[in-house]
């Protein structure tokens, strides 16, 4: 078998689609070759042998020697020899997973260098102080990554040797120092392996391969994974690459550029380089970067040929790419390209941009955006309209706002989010340990760092604000404080980022929220176009159906009535016809609510302007509406002390109110006295609410606005239920009808909620005119999980892989929808037009739209904000 594939213009073995054998940067660099692009001749060991090598902890037979043939090859078509004393041959090794891992993995350059050969390069390129920065370069590496001491060590002896020599940076370091720090580093690494460091060139090749495999389950990788849903068993390729050296002086250089501005996504070419430097320096920190513009000037030949590059790599890829290259002595070389990881609002840019240009279609724009990034477009921004008062500003590394505690770790921002405290993350500079500590802040904050260092990077993926790179900025971490001239920020206070003006802000401002408007509307309509589902909302009042048709709803899925029935002026009414004694003061109670629910339905049919409005009767159980036992026991308490009259006759209430709070309670209400049940027992209630629903309809009739309600009765898991309480609710409509001598249509349907109902569909399809699958209380019936107590064992389940997601925010297609399946299945034997949506919080989750789109839904309802999320899944669920 084929473990090992090389790449170098002639005789190049793999191509961009062989990505999973390959690893993605592999697999890019094979096509770039074919593309006849200057790239370092090198060979990729397959994703394959990384598998195999960690389950087995040894190599498959053939592979040493189809390394040991591709070694030969690359001597051969360098002219150089690995291990060589006279013209030696060095080595990068890179890792690269299907799927970039920012940070994830670490490369080891210079790889061959040691007493000897380094002797040897500094005589063939006469560049001595080259070859020995690329020596100690080297042993850093070597040492950090393969042989796990911390990067730490080796810097401070780098420090203190500046110290010594009173220069401020690396390059300034002369021969004679770095031949010091060479030995330095020899010594460190004896210290802490015992070892001395291994001289054979075959020996160090191999280890660090050995490291880049093992890398794949080093902590951080395995938290990247996790938050980004990699599967374990993907591997890493290893790249092992001919070196080509930006250290070799002021004509040579390296960096890493977009070929579109990934936080705007305008169309600029963007980046960021580093005359005389190596590898990482770009992206550490450690030296602040020049902008890639003045490379215009500084080397126009490189420059021109790069922006040609640039340009074939996007045309080709179709896609803003994301590129490191280096330039040797003035020659320019590519190593790596990949999509280039942007914002939200990049994302959405570049994608209606690109079908602009004519270089993708419209479906492929679709397919650009996750729909859940939509989320982030929609999300805070400072409100231009607030005063605030900015104390220092950095680089706009990643846009959006947002107002946090200050802390300066990422374990407690970590330990702040569990508490459900927001955070600003302030860091000097980031590192991949960071990332669950970055994940858990509202925003990040850093003092070093340009747009493409590491929290840059990170937090554009995540969708996090960050301001990187603000140096007025100075951080005492043992104090817990910050200071920006004269301000002092302690850990604790609150702060604001402005991610998109790159701005710090005092104190907390007031964040507002963009709508769906210019390009996300555009694209958005495309969407509309390609989609088959409808997309409708969950509102409860005229508000939030205002805010539902703006973002694009195309109807009410569920209207919650009972939220109609608090507030304060409705409680009062709600409890007296709760506690009335008997049906006349019940009925009493309930005239007193009737034209408040009428009015209501009026507000919302208005908004809805005719489009499909489903309203749900009555489902929590009644006590949900009274006051807590314990709360009147106080109160009771308190009258107890007193001994007036007037405190008499209340006492009295109190203790029957108290008698009916405890006859109401229930050892498990969700499994209790509500929906359907409360419509069965008492009547009057339901009667109430379709009386409210069909006056209000015929209200708007007569201002000319058509309205079909669509009546829901919940908790149906028995066809008899539907039975009984839908004849009843046909009578009373048939009855206002008549009352008001109007004519319309209506439909009276259920919620199939309980497993019971959707394994007996086909029967209670014979009595409803639709269905809405609620898959809150579905999947809390199907897994017996009370949704109200999951918190305290939901999260371990989710974090020890007992269950891939939350089932409550991402649909359970095995089980819950399964039974979903089953429900539509069934009620389209017995009515094959039967119309069917689901409502509840997975109608906007992606995976669950489409799961959706494929079992046969005709439409989703989701929360206002939630209905371009759906819209743009629904469309991607086609495509
Ligand atoms: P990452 O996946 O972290 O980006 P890379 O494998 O891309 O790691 O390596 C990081 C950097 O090391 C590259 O951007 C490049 O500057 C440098 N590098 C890697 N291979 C070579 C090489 N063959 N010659 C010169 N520099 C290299
Ligand atoms: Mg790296
Ligand atoms: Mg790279």
């Amino acid at each position: 078998r084929k473990f090992v594939y090389f790449f170098g213009n002639e005789d190049t073995d793999g191509k961009n689609s062989m990505k999973d054998l390959l690893g993605g940067k592999g697999a890019n660099l094979a096509e770039m070759a074919n593309l006849g692009i200057p790239v370092p001749p090198g060979f990729t060991i397959t994703t394959e042998v990384c598998v195999l090598y960690l389950e087995k902890g040894a190599y498959p037979d053939g592979v040493l020697d189809q390394i040991n043939d591709a070694i030969e090859n690359l001597e051969r078509v360098n002219g150089k020899k690995f291990g060589d004393i006279e013209n030696p041959l060095l080595l990068s090794v890179r890792s690269g997973a299907r799927v970039s891992m920012p940070g994830m993995m670490d490369t080891v350059l210079n790889l061959g260098l040691n007493d000897d050969t380094v002797e040897g390069l500094a005589r063939k390129t006469g560049n001595e102080r080259f070859a020995y920065d690329s020596y100690r370069r080297f042993l850093t590496m070597f040492g950090d990554v393969v042989l796990g001491i911390k990067h730490e060590e080796f810097e401070s002896a780098i420090e203190a040797k500046k110290k010594q020599l009173c220069v401020n940076l690396d390059t300034q370091l002369n021969i004679d120092a770095l031949k010091e720090l060479v030995e330095e580093f020899k010594g460190i690494i004896r210290k802490n392996t015992g070892k001395d460091f291994p001289q054979v060139p075959r020996e160090q090749l191999q280890m660090a391969i050995d490291a880049v495999f093992n890398s794949w389950n080093n902590q951080r990788a395995i938290t990247y994974r996790k938050l980004n849903n990699i599967p374990r068993d993907w591997g890493t390729a290893v790249n092992v690459q001919s070196m080509v050296y930006g250290n070799m002086g002021e004509t040579s250089g390296t960096g890493v550029a977009f070929t579109r501005d990934p936080a705007t996504g305008k169309k600029v070419f963007f980046g960021e380089y580093l005359i005389n430097a190596q590898g990482e320096d770009v992206v550490a920190g450690t030296r602040t970067p020049q902008s890639i513009e003045t490379l215009k000037q500084t080397m126009p030949d490189a420059y021109a040929q790069l922006v040609e590059i640039y340009q074939k790599l996007e045309n080709h890829f179709k896609d803003m790419q994301d590129i490191e290259f280096t330039i040797e002595e003035g020659k320019l070389y590519m190593l790596q390209t990949r999509n280039g990881k942007r914002t939200a609002a990049a994302a959405l840019n570049i994608a209606v941009d690109m079908v602009n240009e004519g270089l993708i279609d419209k479906e492929t724009a679709l397919m650009r955006l996750r729909p859940e990034q939509i989320d982030q477009l929609l999300h805070p921004m400072i409100d231009p309209e607030s005063e605030y008062k900015i104390v220092a500003t950095g680089l706009p590394a990643s846009p959006g706002a947002a107002v946090g505690k200050v802390v300066f770790t990422a374990e407690h921002a970590e330990e702040m989010a569990a508490l459900n405290k927001k955070v600003i993350l302030v860091r000097t500079e980031t590192s991949p340990e960071d990332i669950g500590g970055m994940n858990a802040a509202q925003g990040i904050l850093t003092v070093r760092g340009g747009m493409t260092s590491h929290a840059a990077v990170v937090a554009r993926g995540m969708g996090k604000p960050c301001v990187a790179g603000c140096d007025a900025l100075s951080i005492d971490i043992h104090e817990k404080v910050f200071t920006i001239g004269d301000f002092i920020i302690r850990e604790g206070e609150y702060i604001s980022i402005d991610g998109a003006k790159g701005c710090v802000i005092m104190g907390e401002v007031d964040l507002i929220t963009p709508g769906v408007t210019g390009e996300l509307e555009t694209l958005l309509t495309w969407a509309d176009e390609v989609r088959k589902m409808k997309v409708r909302s969950n509102a409860d009042t005229p508000h939030d159906a205002l805010v539902a048709r703006e973002f694009g709803a195309e109807g009410i899925g569920l209207c919650r009535t009972e939220h109609m029935f608090f507030g304060d002026d409705r409680i009062p009414v709600v409890r007296e016809m709760i506690l009335a004694e008997d049906e006349d003061l019940r009925k009493k109670a309930l005239n007193k609510l009737l034209p408040m629910q009428r009015g209501d339905f009026i507000g919302l049919f208005r908004v809805m302007e005719g489009y499909p409005v489903t309203i749900r009767l009555l489902d929590p159980p009644l006590h949900e509406f009274l006051p807590k036992h314990e709360e009147l026991a106080a109160k009771l308490r308190d009258l107890e002390a007193t001994v007036s009259q007037t405190g008499i006759g209340e006492r009295g209430n109190l203790k029957r109110l108290m008698e009916r709070v405890e006859s109401l309670t229930e050892i498990n209400p969700m499994l209790g006295h509500r929906g359907c049940r409360l419509g069965i027992t008492y009547p009057d209630i339901y009667e109430m609410q379709v009386r409210a629903i069909v006056e209000a309809a015929c209200e708007l009739k007569l201002e000319g606005i058509d309205i079909v309600p669509e009546i829901m009765i919940p908790l149906i898991c028995h066809v008899n239920e539907l039975k009984s309480v839908k004849q009843h609710v046909v009578n009373i409509v048939e009855a206002v009808l008549k009352e008001k001598d109007v004519r319309m249509d209506y439909l009276v349907g259920t919620m199939i909620e309980l497993p019971r109902a959707a394994l007996t569909a086909d029967q209670i399809a014979h009595e409803a005119e639709f269905f809405s699958f609620g898959t809150n209380d579905l999947t809390q019936t199907t897994f017996g999980f009370s949704r109200d107590d999951a918190g305290k064992f939901l999260p371990f389940y989710v974090s020890d892989s007992i269950l891939e997601n939350d089932p409550f925010a991402v649909l359970d297609q095995e089980g819950v929808g399964e039974l979903v399946r089953i429900g539509i299945e069934k009620g389209r034997s017995t009515k094959p037009d039967l119309k069917i949506g689901i409502c509840g919080e997975h109608g906007g989750e992606p995976s669950s739209v489409k799961f959706g789109y494929r079992i046969g839904l005709d439409y989703v309802s989701c929360s206002p904000f939630r209905v371009p999320i759906a819209r743009l899944a629904a469309a991607q669920a086609v495509l």
